[in-house]
């Protein structure tokens, strides 16, 4: 797989650490986990996001634009970290926050991600939930044009086949830390949401030829549409790659038991995931994301879903500046 055949800019912190999570594992009794601490990316605080900025980035800087476009939740740390891209590079940045989750908390709009969208200087469009973004996002880049700028729409996530370059670029990289270490994985787990990270994992990992699984925890769309999704990317992005052999649709796995009652709600599981990290590791998750994602590590641990001799890494996909959008959730703890 030839990535540098793609434009690209290089700015994040890597390889990222592969830390071993000891205590973890034996509070559970279960297999040996590690987490790649891809919240170490190095951009505004880090985040999965940033990895396929780099190839995003290139894509923009190829096409001449001048200002990025992007759009997701008011607590979006995709939106973030693409703004703090944008400003690193020399963009504007436009951001369409949509209040997607209910949360009446009077600093949820202020702090965490907010907060620092708003150093980073993107212009913060604030809108509906149920706001068509795409469409959105369409207008505005039809205005700017008009004011004769050179806007360039990055979808919802980074989720497209060159964003999705990034996680290829990520499984490659864990491949080879495994095999300097001479560790054997067994599965991969990490947050699933708009489908780009795990696409991306998947086809890198079956580009090295790993038969390493990856299993995507949902925290807001359906098993049966997020599996769709990652499919078309995983296709996307082979293509793209010019991959000749075809990855099985069985390749794609997506549990959507831990979401909750709807993305960006709490769930006790995700508080239990998030305080037990912490107080064992010193590790800190977000309660969006990486906290349910845990949630269902944690779970598939308790019902023997791996062997106790096998080795899952979780990737640490970031979104710890959201913690602070929620602290009274933690209010219980001791
Ligand atoms: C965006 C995000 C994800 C999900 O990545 P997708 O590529 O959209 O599936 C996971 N964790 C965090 C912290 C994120 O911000």
């Amino acid at each position: 797989m030839l990535l540098s055949r793609f434009p690209r800019v290089n700015f994040i912190h890597a390889p990222t650490p592969l830390e071993e999570l000891p205590r973890l594992s034996k509070h559970l009794g279960g297999p040996a986990l590690l987490v790649k601490r891809d919240d170490c990316t190095g951009l505004a605080l880090g985040g999965n996001k940033a990895r396929k900025l780099e190839f995003l980035i290139g894509a923009a800087t190829a096409r001449g634009a001048d200002t990025l476009l992007t759009a997701g939740g008011v607590q979006s740390n995709h939106c973030r970290q693409t703004a703090a891209a944008a400003a690193k590079y020399g963009f504007a940045s436009e951001l369409f926050l949509t209040r997607s989750v209910q949360w009446n908390e009077p600093t949820y709009e202020r702090t965490g991600n907010v907060l620092l969208d708003r150093l980073t200087g993107a212009k913060l469009h604030f809108v509906p939930r149920d706001t068509d973004l795409d469409q959105a996002m369409a207008r505005r880049a039809e205005e700017l044009k008009k004011q004769g700028k050179k806007p360039f729409v990055v979808p919802v996530g980074g989720s497209t086949p060159t964003g999705a370059l990034g996680y290829v670029s990520s499984a490659v990289e864990l491949v080879a830390q495994a095999n300097e270490r001479g560790l054997v994985v067994d599965h991969v787990v990490h947050a699933s949401g708009s489908g780009g990270t795990q696409a991306g994992l998947i086809v890198g990992l079956e580009g090295a030829n790993s038969g390493v699984p990856v299993i995507g925890i949902s925290v807001s769309r359906p098993k049966a549409r997020l599996e769709a999704e990652v499919r078309a990317l995983v296709q996307g992005t082979a293509d793209s790659l010019g991959l000749q052999h075809r990855i099985a649709a069985d390749r794609t796995i997506v549990l959507d038991e831990y979401i909750g009652s709807a993305y960006g709600q709490p769930t006790p599981a995700m508080i239990e995931a998030v305080e037990l990290c912490a107080r064992l590791e010193g590790l800190v998750l977000d309660p969006v994301y990486t906290g349910k994602a845990m949630a269902g590590l944690i779970d598939l641990v308790r019902k023997k879903r791996f062997k106790p001799t096998d080795t899952v890494v979780f990737i640490h996909t970031g979104g710890t500046p959201a913690l602070f959008a929620y602290d009274s959730i933690f209010d219980a703890a001791p």
